[in-house]
């Protein structure tokens, strides 16, 4: 449905929509002032637009350019439930894995989303590795992970029959989620307090008035042949005149603020890197092999090939990390990524999984599907936090920003979004 159309129908259904001033710009674009924009319907969009209207009662509109919710990286992901463990203490990601962990678990029991608390083993598999599990431990306990223990191998052979390890650090507050359902649910909240999710419609790009941002909205469609790095194929259906907007187009978020003209680019907008995760599933395997999520010691880029499960109880493994190069900012706007999984990468994955399931049999891997991390470091770069940006970074009033919401993004999305309410929180007015 044509954007406009969907404006249209807010004025007659929510009269307060603040909808102030319709008038058509000299160009023939039409022109509407709107209250809170969110930019993408992924976990972290719909937290962030629930929280924005249960607790500050704003009408929030979200723009998705999929046809629609949770068909980004959110759609695409292990589904764990993280501890907290692996990142620097006191960064964003340590500070809101942990608090989001347990928010998340509260939300689930309250609103019967299925969840399983499985608990998680992070196994080394050689003596040179002995050391960095034990790193993680004292960093899990600096970010205020509950309940870490370092086990012998017997005891985690003994938990899982099928593991081979020499030690291992447990977990016991990770878990898995059914994100789809968790979408579902906090999507139905901000509906019925007030949001409007407006599918198949693209931010292509904003600019400055003074300080208002004017942000340029086309119908997805209509953007199919756009390739130059310049203008799209026609004008923008529509402007929106918000008066916050917040930009988690995921993948995208970065190429989406490139495109807003008046922004200090080279100092605000960190560079985009994409490195893709595919998962293999176990074919021909009656009985899974785990019941706890395995994990090896961490990779450059990635948790390393690890264990994962569903909540039936399948086990999947992966992702991987493979770097993808040359992905302009057009293509990633319009989520033009290659999500394929190859047969043959999962060569790579067997010597991989054989290092702490040696009993894995040839030929019993098959391809599953493929996830892309939005990453603001490149290959060897180490760890990049997530960044959210408001005003004192950019300057520009009731903007804020989310690059680099890879893992562990889902575990964080409703701290996420505690934090962005609190960012905007001058421009909010009261809570409720
Ligand atoms: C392989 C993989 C495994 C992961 N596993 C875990 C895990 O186990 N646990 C965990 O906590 N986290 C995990 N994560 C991270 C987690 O999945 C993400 O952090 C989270 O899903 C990001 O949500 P999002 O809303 O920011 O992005 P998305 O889900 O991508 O949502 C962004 C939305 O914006 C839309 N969009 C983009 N551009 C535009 C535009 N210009 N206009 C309008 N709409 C636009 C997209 O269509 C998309 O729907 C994993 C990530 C990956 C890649």
């Amino acid at each position: 449905m044509k954007l406009n159309k969907v404006v249209g129908n807010l004025i007659t259904k929510i009269p307060w929509f603040v909808v102030c001033g319709r008038r058509n710009l000299s160009s023939g674009v039409e022109k509407e002032r709107v209250d809170c924009v969110v930019i993408g319907a992924g976990v972290v969009g719909i937290a962030v637009a629930r929280e924005l209207c249960l607790k500050f009662r704003r009408n929030v509109l979200v723009i998705e350019s999929g046809s629609t919710f949770g068909t980004g990286i959110s759609s695409r992901s292990s589904q764990v439930i993280h501890g907290g463990i692996y990142y620097p203490p006191n960064s964003l990601k340590a500070r809101f894995c942990v608090r989001g962990r347990r928010l998340l678990y509260d939300y689930c029991k309250e609103h019967g989303i299925a969840h399983k608390q499985t608990g998680k083993l992070i196994v080394a598999t050689r003596n040179e590795e002995v050391p960095k599990l034990n790193h993680l431990l004292n960093r899990g306990n600096d970010n205020g992970v509950e309940g870490l223990k370092m086990i012998e191998a017997s005891e985690a052979m003994a938990m899982e029959p099928q593991l081979q390890c020499l030690r291992a650090l447990w977990s016991p507050t990770s878990g898995i989620i059914d994100s789809h359902s968790f979408m579902l649910s906090q999507l139905g909240e901000a509906e019925s307090h007030g949001t409007t999710f407006c599918y198949n419609n693209t931010v292509t790009g904003a600019h400055l008035e003074g300080n208002q941002i004017y942000l340029h909205i086309s119908e997805t469609e209509s953007l199919k042949n756009w390739e130059s790095q310049q203008h799209p194929p026609s004008p923008p259906d529509i402007l929106l005149v918000p008066k916050l907007v917040v930009n988690s187009a995921g993948l995208s978020s970065a190429a989406v603020a490139r495109r807003f003209s008046g922004i200090n680019h080279g100092v605000v907008i960190p560079p985009s890197y994409y490195a893709r995760g595919c998962y293999f599933s176990l074919s021909n395997t009656r009985v899974a092999p785990f019941k706890h999520l395995i994990y090896p010691i961490p990779e450059d880029g990635g948790l390393g090939v690890h264990v994962t499960l569903d909540l039936d109880g399948q086990v999947k493994f992966g992702p991987d990390v493979e770097w993808l190069d040359h992905i302009d900012d057009i293509s990633s706007i319009q989520n033009k990524f290659d999500y394929t999984v190859r047969g043959d990468r999962g060569n790579r994955f067997y010597p991989a999984i054989r290092k702490y399931y040696p009993s894995l049999k040839d030929d019993s891997l098959q391809p599953a599907y493929a996830g892309i991390r939005p990453k603001l470091s490149g290959p060897g770069e180490g760890f990049a936090d997530f960044i959210i940006q408001g005003e004192e970074s950019h300057g520009i009033p009731g903007l804020v920003n989310l690059f680099g919401i890879e893992s562990p993004g889902l575990t964080s999305c409703m701290a996420i979004a505690q934090h962005v309410a609190t960012k905007l929180s001058s421009r909010l007015g009261p809570s409720f």
